[in-house]
């Protein structure tokens, strides 16, 4: 890990935010629990159940006093402090932070990890942003930046310089559903002292917890299944105190923090996180059984499918395989235009991880930079669907796709 500079008031901060006497839940829960109750104080009789919205950007304090300032922009106000205490239970991180969104999260990240004159080394299937930034905005702060096969353990390695100071990777990955083998990577990181960073947005922490297998900082973007409702943009960082205390200060000074109402939102959302995702587990599952036996489909792509690529690799380390997936239409691109227009429960739109099933065409949205040739070299060629199973019933989103691919 890069080390951090010193930093303090983090965790006083929290203490001084909880009440005397108050008893605060966490500890060793089932996350189902903890998405309801992680970070939750009990007062007095007449305590709210519900945290309350604090919708103040600014807090009184005492004449002369040191304490730090809460204000908005430094992520330390009510309404963040106890999401943040429940994303770290949830994530089984030391600490978390919530951002303004995913994109301000990894940028922030970055921000922290890396100096002028370091190297970052990426794995080339990430998010459009994510590429993005990486490859149009780190390079102008001076850091240097590459991206590898992320399924080539050995390009890992062969591609790490004197400088590298970060690994980046993304799993499961947008819009093909590969899962990737976290552990020779972290080893790797683990033998040359590097920070290994996931973005685990696909999965929620109730499929996979990156930490478990050897990551150093997890990042999410919140606005998909953390949140779950397609009505808050946030992100969120986990990892060791020292390393979310370096971001928080990135956060502060780039203004990435997220509205009080925001976070009272996306705590809203999280409660249910644990029956949401393993709904949307069971459907994906049953909806892709019954697309890989459905003519209109050439094929199907999810890792609960022992014909995925990474189907093992996915058994072993995922919780549940997800709520993502992806079919390819036999008749190809010239169908997509077709389907999509007699569907009546998918919704056309980009996004994912919520309670409505939403179906979106990559080569017109995340992918729509590259060529078709190009698109097709990384596993999407044209005539590929991704879906994103929300909460309806899945037999009415199985009659769905049945009558718009007849
Ligand atoms: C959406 C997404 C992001 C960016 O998150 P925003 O909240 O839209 O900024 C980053 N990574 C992945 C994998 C995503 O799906």
């Amino acid at each position: 890990m890069p080390s951090m500079d010193d930093t303090t008031n983090g965790s006083d901060l929290q203490d001084t935010a909880k009440t005397a006497g108050a008893r605060t839940i966490g500890a060793s829960l089932n996350r189902a629990t903890l998405a309801v109750t992680g970070g939750r104080t009990h007062g007095e009789p007449g305590t709210p159940v519900a945290t309350p919205l604090v919708q103040s950007v600014n807090f009184l304090t005492a004449p002369g006093s040191h304490n730090e300032l809460l204000y908005t922009r430094h992520g330390n106000t009510p309404n963040a402090l106890v999401l943040q205490d429940r994303l770290a239970l949830l994530e089984g991180s030391e600490a978390a932070l919530v951002l303004s969104s995913g994109m301000g999260a990894t940028a922030c990240t970055m921000m922290a990890l890396l100096r002028p004159g370091d190297h970052l080394l990426a794995s080339s299937w990430v998010y459009g942003g994510t590429r993005q930034l990486f490859e149009q905005e780190l390079v102008t702060q001076g850091i240097e930046v590459t991206f590898v096969d992320p399924t080539e353990t050995r390009g890992w390695r062969r591609s790490v310089r004197h400088n590298t100071r970060v690994l980046f990777l993304e799993s499961p990955v947008n819009p093909t559903t590969r899962v990737l083998d976290l552990r020779p990577v972290s080893a790797l990181a683990r033998e040359l002292g590097l920070a290994l960073v996931v973005d685990s947005t696909f999965a929620s922490p109730i499929n996979f917890r990156a930490l478990e297998h050897g990551a150093d900082v997890v990042i999410h973007s919140a606005t998909k299944y953390l949140n779950g409702h397609q009505d808050v943009l946030a992100g969120v960082v986990c990892g060791s105190a020292s390393v979310i205390e370096e971001v928080r200060r990135k956060m502060i000074v780039w203004g990435q923090a997220a509205d009080p109402f925001a976070l009272w939102m996306l705590e809203r959302g999280i409660k249910t996180l644990d029956v949401r995702v393993r709904r949307q587990n069971e459907s994906a599952m049953a909806i892709a059984r019954w697309a890989t036996e459905w003519p209109a489909f050439a094929r199907v792509h999810y890792p609960g499918l022992a014909s995925h690529p990474d189907h093992d690799i996915a058994s072993e380390t995922l919780d549940g395989f997800g709520g993502m997936m992806a079919v390819e239409l036999a008749l190809g691109a010239d169908a997509t235009q077709g389907m999509l227009e007699q569907l009546q429960l998918f919704l056309h739109a980009p996004s994912l991880g919520g309670v409505e099933s939403l179906v979106s065409e990559p080569r017109y949205t995340s992918h729509e930079h590259l060529s078709s040739a190009e698109r097709a070299a990384i596993g999407i060629p044209d005539g590929f669907l991704r879906l994103s199973i929300g909460l309806e019933d899945p037999a009415d989103l199985i009659a769905d796709l049945a009558q718009a691919t007849v």
